[in-house]
Order: C-alpha cells, then sequence, then structure tokens
C-alpha cells in the first residue's frame, strides 16, 4: 500500500524545525505532501505564493523525490481525501502547543473519523523556534542564521525593508 501523509501548516517562513519534521516524516512514509494553509487566523508576511515557493527551494535541497509542496485552502479533511491520504502530521514543541494541536485533532476527528494525526516531537535543536519569533527577531535586526538557511533569512530581511 502506498501511503501519503499531508504535513500541514503557515510556514510562515519555513525554519529548521519545519525542515526536521519533514525530514523525519518523508523517511516514514512513501509521499510526503506539504499543505501549505491559505486561510489562516494569523495574517502572514510571505504571500502564499511565496511560502511554496521557498519551501520548494529548501525542500530541493533534500534531494528526496517523494516530497511535494501544495496550497490548500478549505478543510483539512477535504485536503486529505482529495490527496487520499488519511495521515496528518503535526510537530510538538512545548507543552503549549499541546492544547491547540490536541483540539485540532478533536476537531478533525469528529470530520473524518479515520484521519489519523501523527505528532512528531520537535528535536532538541529546534525546540525553541517558531516562524513568530524568527519574524520577531529579523524586524528587530538580529541574527536569524541558527533558525533560517541563508536563502530565508535574506527573503525575510529584503521582505521586512520593503
Ligand atoms: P500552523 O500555523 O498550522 O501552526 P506552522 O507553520 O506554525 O503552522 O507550523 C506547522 C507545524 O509545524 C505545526 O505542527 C508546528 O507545531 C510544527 N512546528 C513549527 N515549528 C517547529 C519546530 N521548531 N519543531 C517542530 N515542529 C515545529
Amino acid at each position: 500500500m502506498n501511503r501519503t501523509a499531508i504535513y500541514p501548516g503557515s510556514f510562515d517562513p519555513i525554519t529548521f524545525g519545519h525542515i526536521d519534521i519533514i525530514k523525519r516524516a518523508a523517511g516514514l512514509f512513501d509521499n510526503l505532501i506539504i499543505a501549505v494553509a491559505q486561510n489562516n487566523q494569523k495574517s502572514a508576511l510571505f504571500s502564499e505564493d511565496e511560502r511554496v515557493e521557498m519551501i520548494r527551494e529548501e525542500v530541493q535541497k533534500l534531494d528526496n523525490s517523494n516530497i511535494t509542496v501544495e496550497k490548500f485552502s478549505g478543510l483539512l479533511v477535504n485536503f486529505a481525501k482529495e490527496k487520499q491520504s488519511k495521515i496528518v502530521i503535526r510537530g510538538l514543541r512545548a507543552v503549549s502547543d499541546f492544547e491547540y494541536e490536541f483540539q485540532m485533532f478533536g476537531a478533525n476527528s469528529k470530520l473524518d473519523p479515520e484521519l489519523q494525526t501523527i505528532f512528531l516531537p520537535a528535536s532538541e535543536k529546534h525546540h525553541f523556534i517558531a516562524s513568530k519569533f524568527v519574524k520577531e527577531i529579523a524586524r528587530l535586526g538580529g541574527e536569524i542564521s541558527a533558525f533560517v538557511s541563508p536563502n530565508i533569512a535574506q527573503k525575510l530581511r529584503d521582505k521586512i525593508a520593503n
């Protein structure tokens, strides 16, 4: 059986924490679809197309042909069905992630009981990386090379400068 997993998120922008989850998830399934959310409550710094493009650039470096990047809008359960996937991957950092993630899992399970969520714990090295903080540090002119690739760091600086 060909197993496809979906890793949804805003990825605004993609960080080393996301990349770590992508690598680990890609090793567990035949196909991994990174699903970039369009309609998020958070207002994004980068447009959806920019976020997709940045993820593609980062994923290309992994040289792993079973990873694809797609946009999605609407309900995750519908997107998963369309892709014939029953597996959602989410990363868990601190306890603070847990409540939100658990609620999302609950809502998705009600909408589609067949959809399973698999949580991968953040690696120790990436525990404190969050897109939100990376953007904040970049805005304040701080060093972000420990959190995002040089390519993403440059795009962040350009975006903030404009
Ligand atoms: P969302 O807006 O859906 O929370 P994010 O882009 O913030 O999207 O995160 C997507 C997923 O990646 C979430 O499951 C989040 O917990 C996980 N994630 C984000 N940063 C890290 C990290 N440093 N280590 C592990 N998982 C992470």
